[in-house]
């Protein structure tokens, strides 16, 4: 069975994890300072605030902006369900936005209408490690005055040109950049995140709420020779990466080059492979972005001319796929569509009809570090011989 994802972790992982059950501090402390040290520097932040996931971290970021009850975010219904679930968590309303066809990215020309006087910020998404249109995405948050937020559960070591410059998601372009560790993406700790941020005031929120509002944070109170006590001035959360993790991270964190390095062989090799099939649109690479190819989705056209249902050939095909011995998944959902979000508790700026398509017409095809050429060959037969039949 060829998997849809597989985390690159062998030995090294396993021995930096023993090193730090060993030493005696296994929560948040000395390997977590060092992670977030080598993180900031691998995406060019100034701060960067290791967590216990994308999910927690995009919390901490509406949270740290002031998103409250009764507040709107403007963002997209096409994503995991963690990007509008941060902002329920806030009391706030997801005012969703439909995406570009050819990128499954926010459509920048439907954000100036979404925005209200009650939107507090705008939470854009990396979506499966494709930068999302940032600097015209940028220029409509700054000329409304809305704080911006990037989702880049996804895009770890993906690149946008910004100024003429190649830079790493992460600087970050936006306000805050919120990135995932869980092993569907391409550095691993287990589970895990990271916000990255050029403003110091709020990266000391973030520290603050992520280890209960503590004033004096407990690798403090151990190393001190004097008795201190401390204080809760918030009410914050537990959202600590430990120690464990970062060990992790950090070990991986030296692979990164080489993980975007090997998954955009990959996916140039698919497109290779793939341009030319009847039925199958291979994603679209804008001249401005590099993706890290965390996942990479085609859309999926066969036999809709014969009256058939998108949402049914999409299926039919990735069970034939299944069969046949190849692991897929569908594309982005739409969070819109799903029980925990009943009518009243998002609202809409314009049809979403394109979020809708994609989800029935996209499916994310195995790719993952160790894959090899025979592999990937194995992937291109079975989806053709899916399609013929
Ligand atoms: C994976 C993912 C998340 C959630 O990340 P966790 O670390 O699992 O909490 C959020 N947003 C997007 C777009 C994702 O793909």
């Amino acid at each position: 069975m060829i998997p849809v994802a597989r985390p690159w972790m062998d030995e090294r992982e396993a021995d930096a994890a023993r090193r730090v059950i060993l030493s005696g501090w296994v929560t948040q402390g000395p390997e977590v300072a060092s992670f977030e040290r080598g993180f900031a520097e691998a995406v060019g932040a100034a701060h960067a605030c290791a967590v216990s996931s994308c999910t927690t971290a995009l919390h901490l970021a509406l949270s740290a902006l002031g998103v409250g009850p009764g507040d709107e975010v403007v963002t997209v219904s096409h994503s995991f369900i963690a990007t509008a679930n941060a902002i329920r968590y806030c009391g706030a309303v997801p005012v969703f936005v439909d995406i570009d066809a050819s990128t499954f990215n926010m459509d920048p020309t439907l954000v100036d209408a979404a925005i209200s006087t009650r939107t507090k910020a705008l939470l854009v998404v990396h979506q499966l490690g494709m930068p999302c249109d940032l600097s015209r995405l940028m220029a409509i948050a700054r000329r409304r005055g809305v704080p911006v937020v990037e989702d880049a559960a996804c895009a770890v070591g993906s690149e946008i040109r910004w100024d003429d410059v190649w830079e790493r998601i992460g600087r970050p372009h936006g306000d805050v950049a919120c990135f995932s560790f869980h092993p569907r993406k391409l550095l691993s700790t287990g589970d895990g995140g990271m916000l990255t941020t050029s403003r110091s005031d709020l990266d000391a929120r973030f520290r603050l709420l992520r280890q209960h509002g503590m004033s004096v944070p407990d690798t403090v109170r151990h190393t001190s020779t004097q008795v201190v006590f401390e204080d809760y001035p918030v009410v914050g959360f537990n959202y600590r990466m430990t120690d464990i993790q970062a060990a992790i991270g950090r070990e991986q964190l030296k692979r990164l080059s080489l993980m975007v390095a090997r998954r955009r062989a990959l996916a140039a090799r698919y497109a290779e492979h793939l341009g030319g099939v009847a039925g199958v649109t291979i994603p679209h690479e804008p001249t401005w972005a590099r993706s890290n190819w965390q996942s990479y989705a085609v859309t999926l056209d066969a036999g809709l001319g014969a009256g058939l249902r998108a949402d049914s050939v999409q299926r039919a095909i990735m069970q034939r796929m299944l069969d046949a011995g190849v692991s897929t998944r569908r594309g982005a959902m739409n969070v819109h569509r799903e029980g925990a979000y009943p009518p009243g508790s998002w609202r809409a700026a314009g049809s979403l009809v394109r979020s809708e398509h994609a989800q029935a017409t996209t499916v994310v095809l195995p790719l993952y570090h160790q894959m090899t050429d025979e592999d990937q060959n194995r992937v291109v037969e079975a989806l053709r011989s899916a399609i013929d039949a």
